[in-house]
């Protein structure tokens, strides 16, 4: 089958007696129609996908065949597009033509006025275009619908997961207020009764008091920066500063339990950093403390710091719970706990994580994580090395803002 080159439009022949419709196709070709011809429906119907016929002419004699079957069959070919199908009957209309016609959207009767064929493919292509293009406005309609539709679900889902947020940040914060508060007054409580009974009060009462306190301060801290801006001030520091200033807080906050014990870092021999050395050390407490947390038969916390090809990637590992692989990206998210339940063995505001990202995202870096459930974590980031032509004076470290004066270096092994 040889396919002409034409503008009109692609017109496929289906009769019997193909050839003896020769001079229709010359005819339709010289009106710039591409005419192929079939003399077989099957195969004809297998080459409409690829050829894409706008009009089909079909010849009413193809034999033992029901020319209504074959008209639906070609129809559907290209459903939900519409593709006209104009019949080619051999004799004039009889009843059994007429049926036929129901299911076509034209009749020409052989022997096939050229001229007619030519008016009726004409008419029936320019409704097809109509057709066409109504169908293609409403094609882009249905997907606007239907992303519009997915839109309104996301949204839903949102404002569904946001109220749930907004119950778990009621509960979480109310509750990480609520402990140490309690412990507090405890405390306050019971120490004033030992002055009113002239009993000097065990230095246990000023020491639940005190870390209690730490907490608190460390909650509200917590909550406050998650809303604020933080001014990051990239220069050249040691890790060993930072880390100190860490493992103080985290003394602070762990003050009885002799928690600090557990955390091992050998970090004298890593060279000057950039970055901003107060936010670093939020960082490695808040990652220090979790690790701490979430081990709870013990074992050491390790911070190491690495020279890797685009720097020193620090890093804090832990022998405690792990978390799950599915979890891992969620818990950077504000207020997500892995376990949120009433019934959670950890405390927590449930807003440390989050805190690191933003504060290593003011940096230019990024935290990682590796964790494994039931064997431990690890949470790294990577700092650029400083650039060796300009060590730091010591005014500039101690310029560095910080919460705490931080400047006692972190010693090799257990720090405390
Ligand atoms: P919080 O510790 O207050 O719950 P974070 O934002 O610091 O909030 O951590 C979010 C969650 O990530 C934690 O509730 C916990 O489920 C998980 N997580 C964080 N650090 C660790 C860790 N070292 N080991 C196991 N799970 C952790």
């Amino acid at each position: 089958m040889t396919l002409p080159n034409s503008s009109a439009g692609t017109l496929l022949v289906i009769d019997h007696e193909v050839d003896r419709l020769q001079a229709l196709r010359t005819y339709l070709e010289q009106h710039h129609y591409r005419v192929c011809t079939e003399r077989e429906d099957r195969a004809a119907i297998e080459l409409i996908p690829t050829m894409q016929p706008d009009l089909v002419l079909l010849g009413m004699n193809l034999p033992g065949k029901d020319c209504r079957e074959v008209c639906r069959a070609i129809k559907s070919t290209r459903a939900p597009a519409f593709l006209p199908v104009v019949l080619l009957a051999d004799r004039s209309l009889d009843e059994q033509t007429l049926e036929a016609e129901q299911d076509a959207d034209g009749l020409l009767v052989k022997p096939v006025r050229e001229a007619d064929a030519l008016m009726q493919v004409g008419a029936l292509l320019r409704i097809k275009r109509q057709v066409d293009a109504l169908w293609s406005k409403n094609q882009a309609l249905v997907s606007e619908l239907e992303k519009r539709n997915t839109e309104l679900e996301k949204a839903v889902r949102e404002s569904r997961e946001a109220s749930l947020l907004k119950d778990s940040i009621v509960k979480n914060v109310s509750h990480e207020l609520k402990t140490p508060l309690v412990q507090v007054k405890a405390a306050v409580a019971l120490m004033a009764e030992d002055a009113r009974a002239g009993v000097p009060s065990t230095i246990a009462l000023s020491d639940m008091a005190t870390a209690a306190t730490a907490k608190l301060e460390s909650v509200v801290q917590n909550i406050t920066q998650l809303a604020a801006t933080f001014d990051v001030k990239l220069e050249a520091f040691r890790l060993a500063d930072a880390l100190s200033v860490a493992v103080r807080q985290t003394g602070r906050q762990w003050l009885s339990s002799g928690a600090v014990d557990r955390i091992k870092a050998s970090v004298d021999d890593v060279p000057l950093l950039m970055g901003d050395r107060g936010g670093v050390a939020q960082v490695l407490q808040q990652l220090i403390d979790n690790a701490i947390k979430f081990s709870p038969n013990g074992g050491d916390v390790e911070i190491t710091g690495r020279p890797e090809a685009n720097g020193i990637r620090i890093a804090v590992s832990d022998h405690g719970i792990g978390i799950a692989g599915d979890q891992l990206e969620r818990i950077f998210q504000a207020f997500y706990q892995v376990d949120s339940s009433s019934t959670r063995p950890f405390g927590g505001a449930g807003v440390g994580l989050a805190i690191v990202k933003l504060l290593l995202d003011k940096m230019g870096t990024a935290i990682d994580v590796q964790s494994t459930p039931g064997v431990g974590s690890t949470f790294s980031f990577l700092l650029p090395a400083a650039p060796p032509e300009k060590p730091p004076e010591s005014s500039q470290v101690a310029a560095v803002p910080s919460t705490e004066s931080g400047n006692q270096p972190a010693q090799s092994g257990t720090l405390g």
